[in-house]
């Protein structure tokens, strides 16, 4: 497979180009050059083979020639080891976990395939490469645990002293290895900051071998057509149509929904379910994109104002809106209606959604009222409750119970260096290193 700009200016390039860059040199975004159709023969098969397996053939015409079939093999069972589980609250409601890997949300698929990935794209490089990754909490926990341990590669995080919750930080400031964590006397701004002028500093860059682990890389996002593969093996044999609501923010995850369509699954239609942040429903609605600073949530994790893959689904929509309208629907709640909700869902299931899942039911819900046409709902489930406790606490009244990963972390030594706001003293400790 070659990939090719969103752009459409810069050369088409391998997936080790992709990868490796990150954002292509026109300053658009990766995109397979074409994507091929599984047979509904094989897709029946998929039903049947192992899950393993499955990744495997849903990744090969992707990775195709740059990853030899043994290696690819080694990336997916190594990269994908913890289960995806479907809960079905009803017939026609369905609620796909994505939250059972090492950081309990779905970040973990694509850091920990993508890590695996460079770790085979860079073998044979005398220079360590070192990812560079500025976090407000979960991308740094899922980034690190992707990277931790791959050899030739070190990690360096960089986060907002006192601005995030003890779960996330103890999550990647705890690990050692390869993966260092910087505690920035500042706000998130400041980390991007740092990070943007690191890549940008062509004397730094002849000296290092930097990359970037960030949302926008085509590696995070193939191997997020897997659990659309794995929710088609256990949703029940049925005609009806299955429309999927996909919690979003940068808009990675429901590009890869349409990556999964597009190499056949069965999907109707999907639902673009946001918090207070809803740049792409309203462009779904009146036609105009409207970035803007992003409005704190309860979702925290989609407190997103320019949605950064928006480029990618244009670009799988031929840039037309009508398109767009086609193969996606959108929904915007409330941090009211989130909560509400996610007490109804205890109160009438027993089950507990973490408020990111819960906007993705409020998003079915709205839908199912507007098309009242039989459908099944299938919602992506993208964190585990525990890891939003107090959100939880105060929509249902008790605390989720804390997984024993996230226990046993709590309990060990924070080993995060100080690091000042000021860019000098980042470089000399990225030329020191
Ligand atoms: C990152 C994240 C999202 C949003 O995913 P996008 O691919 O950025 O749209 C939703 N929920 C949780 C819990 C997340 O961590």
């Amino acid at each position: 497979m070659r990939y090719r700009s969103t752009s459409r200016e810069a050369p088409l390039t391998s997936l080790r180009g992709a990868v490796l860059r990150g954002l292509a040199p026109d300053g658009g975004l990766y995109m397979p050059a074409e994507i091929a159709r599984h047979s509904p023969e094989e897709l029946e098969e998929f039903r049947r083979l192992p899950f393993t397996e499955v990744c495997f053939r849903v990744a090969k015409p992707f990775a195709t020639p740059d990853v030899p079939e043994e290696v690819l093999w080694q990336v997916v069972s190594e990269a994908i080891n913890f289960p995806v589980n479907l809960v079905s609250l009803s017939p026609g409601l369905h609620i796909l976990e994505l939250f059972h890997g090492p950081t309990l949300a779905f970040k973990d698929f694509g850091a920990r395939f993508m890590a695996r990935l460079m770790g085979y794209f860079v073998r044979g490089e005398t220079r360590p490469l070192t990812v560079l990754v500025a976090t407000s909490g979960d991308t740094g926990s899922a980034v690190a645990h992707g990277f931790l341990g791959v050899p030739g590669i070190r990690v360096v995080i960089l986060y907002p002293s006192k601005r995030i919750s003890e779960a996330q930080e103890k999550q990647f400031t705890t690990l050692g290895e390869n993966i260092t964590a910087l505690e920035v006397a500042g706000t998130f701004d400041d980390c991007q900051r740092l990070v943007k002028q690191a890549f940008s500093d062509v004397e730094l860059n002849k000296r290092a071998f930097l990359t970037s682990a960030n949302s926008i890389n085509i590696g995070r996002l193939l191997p997020q057509m897997f659990y659309h593969v794995a929710a088609y093996r256990q949703l029940p044999v049925a005609s009806v149509p299955l429309i999927v609501s996909v919690p979003s923010g940068n808009f990675g995850n429901l590009t890869a929904g349409i990556f999964a369509k597009r190499i056949g699954l069965p999907v109707a239609q999907f639902v673009a379910s946001t918090n207070a942040n809803d740049v792409v429903p309203e462009y779904l609605r009146s036609g105009e994109f409207h970035p803007r600073a992003a409005t704190p949530t309860y979702s925290n994790a989609m407190d997103v104002g320019n949605p950064n893959n928006f480029p990618r689904l244009l670009d799988l929509c031929r840039n037309r809106l009508e398109y767009l309208q086609k193969e996606i629907w959108g929904h915007r709640a409330t941090d009211e209606e989130t909560l509400q909700e996610m007490k109804a869902i205890h109160d009438r299931f027993g089950y507990i959604a973490d408020p990111h899942t819960a906007v993705g039911i409020l998003g079915w819900e709205a839908y199912k009222l507007e098309h009242p046409e039989p459908a099944q709902g299938l919602v992506l489930a993208t964190a585990h409750p525990a890891k939003f406790a107090d959100v939880v606490r105060k929509a249902i009244g008790i605390a989720p119970p804390l997984p024993d990963r996230l226990a046993a972390y709590l309990k060990r030594d924070k080993l995060s260096l100080p690091m000042s706001s000021v860019y000098d003293d980042f470089r000399q400790f990225l030329v020191a290193h």
